[in-house]
Order: structure tokens, then sequence, then C-alpha cells
């Protein structure tokens, strides 16, 4: 978020000052991990979908803009009981904006999909434009973007604390203190800290990422015959999956349920258990992956909110001071958008985008 920020805040000519604690690409965030979904028919609020439609455009321009290939579209499938938030949620948003998309079940899912082994009465939504991101490459074409554009990013430079003055605000870092008009904050998992004086209800949440290798049972994986898949069980667990990318690999993880944590103090190795738990799982629900060796593993850090929608707004005590946080697991597909946003925030006070409902004000107004 803190990339896409400023890059459209030096597109627009300002003078733009990034501030990282870590190297660029890090693994310490939520950003890392080779692979993100990105799909529109948004089962968690079609009021997510206008926003999407605007960021399949920037993350198009900024492929043209940084000559670099972000993303894969594959195609995706949103998979679960008839009446699981995930399928009925779907539905709602592809009808409500008209978006492509087809009603699959499980026979069909079996058919066209080898590679998943639906429950019989699960049905799914099947929508092309779906797709992958590449974080990695994401990140690295709004920072190249950006420095085209004149910003510059300075890191291995954390901000100790910031303070409003008259005219804008001071930031104290471990190598030096700055002047400026406006403040944008996206501190990913260190949002509370950061952000401290407003106390938001922000739980940080460790997630495990695991790839498996299947091998000469692989074909199925492959990019052009599966899509990239969400998918809810009759409990509730959502768990989700990509094709093979890479080597060949196979990466899935489960969405929440994982432990609350801190940036500073995560669990970053993977226990064994963990792995044979999922191990398990996918041997029920993708069985070509049952004997399939499991080659690596990875910690990463959801943010969440209450009610799992993201936090952008102007701080309610500071509006030369702006904030994009809490983005709850599901941020990254936005990550081109929300920089036009807080673009839009910190240069006009407004922004054309629909986001009154991320609005900060309704965690500090009780
Ligand atoms: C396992 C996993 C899978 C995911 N899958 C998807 C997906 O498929 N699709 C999707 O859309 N989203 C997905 N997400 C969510 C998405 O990746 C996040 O919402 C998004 O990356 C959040 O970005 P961010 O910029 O807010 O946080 P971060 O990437 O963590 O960036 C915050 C940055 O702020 C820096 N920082 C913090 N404090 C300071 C300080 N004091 N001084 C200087 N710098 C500081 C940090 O070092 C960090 O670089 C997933 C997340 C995880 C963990």
């Amino acid at each position: 978020m803190g990339s896409a920020a400023l890059y459209h805040l030096a597109a627009r000519g300002r003078r733009a000052l990034g501030l990282e604690a870590f190297t660029p690409l890090h693994d310490r965030g939520s950003s890392h991990g080779e692979s993100r979904i990105i799909r529109q028919a948004y089962f968690e609020d079609p009021a997510y979908v206008p926003l999407l439609l605007r960021a399949y455009e920037l993350w198009s321009a900024l492929e043209q803009t940084a000559g670099a290939d972000l993303l894969r579209i594959t195609g995706g499938l949103m998979l679960g009981a008839p009446n699981s938030q995930i399928f009925q949620g779907s539905v709602h948003s592809a009808k409500r904006y008209g978006l492509r998309h087809e009603i699959l079940d499980a026979v069909d899912v079996r058919r066209r999909y080898p590679a998943l082994h639906p429950d019989p009465a699960d049905m799914a939504l099947y929508e092309p434009g779906a797709g992958i991101l590449f974080p990695d490459q994401c990140i690295r074409a709004h920072l190249s973007a950006a420095a085209a554009a004149g910003a510059e990013a300075r890191f291995e430079e954390p901000v100790l604390s910031w303070a409003p003055t008259a005219g804008g605000v001071t930031v104290t870092t471990a190598k030096g203190r700055y002047q400026a008009e406006r403040l944008v904050i996206a501190a990913g998992p260190w949002a509370g800290a950061v952000l401290r004086d407003l106390n938001l209800p922000l739980r940080v949440e460790r997630q495990v990422l695991h790839w498996f290798a299947p091998g000469a049972a692989g074909a199925p994986f492959a990019p052009e015959r599966l899509p990239i898949y969400v998918w809810e069980h009759g409990d509730g667990t959502m768990f989700y999956g990509f094709p093979a990318l890479g080597e060949g690999q196979v990466k899935v993880a489960f969405h929440h349920g994982g432990e609350t944590t801190e940036p500073e103090t995560v669990r970053r190795t993977v226990d064994r258990s963990e792995t044979e738990a999922m191990q398990l799982h996918v041997g029920r629900y993708l069985p070509l992956l049952a004997g399939a060796p499991p080659v690596k593993s990875t910690t990463c850090l959801y943010t969440n909110t209450p009610d799992d929608n993201f936090v952008i707004g102007f701080h309610p005590a500071h509006p030369q001071v702006s904030i994009a946080a809490g983005f709850s697991g599901h941020g990254f597909k936005f990550c081109a958008v929300v920089g036009e946003v807080m673009a839009d925030l910190a240069c006009n006070g407004e922004t054309r985008h629909p986001t009154a409902h991320f609005s900060p004000l309704r965690f500090t107004q009780a």
C-alpha cells in the first residue's frame, strides 16, 4: 500500500518521500509469498466491486508504465455449499455488477478441473477474469515507477514517531527528522503501534502458506487447467489455492483460523503438525496432492478489523494524516487503487472512490 501511494503521489507531481523500516520486498509483513489472488465477484461485499474494477485498470496501466508482467489471468472458482457465503456472496456481486460468470455444480467442477474434488452438493461460481498477482513484481513496479516520477524511498529507516504541527507533520525516524504537509500511514501489521493514539481494534493474525510438489501427478495443476479457487467448507473453514507456478509447486492455505500475534513476536517457523494438518486437508479436497511432498512453508500476517473491512480515511483528529490499514487478509489486489485513493485524500482532501464504509470513524466514535 505504501509503495502504491508513493507512486500515485509522485505521479501527480508531489514531492514524496517513502519511509520503510526494512528492505524492499522483505518478508516480515503481509505482502510477500509469491502470489496473491485477484478477483471481481467479491463474496465479501459488492461494495468492493467498483474499487476492483478500478484496480484492474490500474494494475494494467502499471504493467505498461513499469514494463513488467504483474498478473496472470487464470479464471477463478468460488466454491462452497449452495447457501455458503462464498457462493451466495459471489453470485450476488456478479449479478449486481453484470460481471461475466458461470455457475457450475460439483459434477461440472470435477469434470473441468480434475484436481478438485468438491462435495457432491457444492456449487461454484466461475469468473473468467480472476487470476494471480505477483506481489514482488507489483511492489517493485510501484517503487520503480515512483522513482521514475521523482519520489524518494528510504529503506531500513523505521519511523519512531510522528506529530502534527501547525502546517503539517513532523516525522522522526531512526536516522532523521522530516517536515511534510501531509502524512500517509500504511504500516500493515504495525498500524496499531504507529497509530497508538487511535486505539484501533486491529488484530494481527498469523497465517501459514504451504507449497506441495505433485510431480508426475501435476498436469491437472497447470495454470492452463486449474483456476485459482477459494473454497468454503461446511464448518465455515475457508481454504484457497493456486495452480502450479514456477517449478511446478502448488500453493495452498487456510484463510483465517490462525493464532493472534504481533509482528515482533510471531512464530515465523512452521510446525510439522501444521504441515500434516494441511496434508490431511488436501488429501480430501485435492486428492492428487495426497502423497505430494511438502516443499516449503512460510508465515504471513493478516491485520484484521472486527468487520473485516479496511480502514481508509483521514485520521479523525488530524486531517493532514491519512490512514490505509486493517486489510484483513484481502487487501493486496486493491493496492493499486488504494494508492490512488491515498493520493486523492492527501492532494485533494477527498476521493471519488466509494470508501465511506472504510472510515476510521466507525471505530473511534463509539
Ligand atoms: C498469507 C497471506 C495471503 C494473502 N492472500 C491474499 C490474496 O490472495 N489476495 C489479496 O488481495 N490479499 C491477500 N492477502 C492480504 C494482502 O497481502 C495484505 O492485505 C496486504 O499485503 C497488506 O499490505 P500493507 O501494505 O497494508 O502491509 P505490509 O505489506 O505489511 O506493509 C506495511 C509496511 O510498513 C512498514 N512499516 C511498518 N511500521 C513502520 C515504521 N514504524 N516505520 C517504517 N516502516 C514501517 C513495514 O515494514 C511494511 O513494509 C494475503 C495476506 C497473507 C498474509
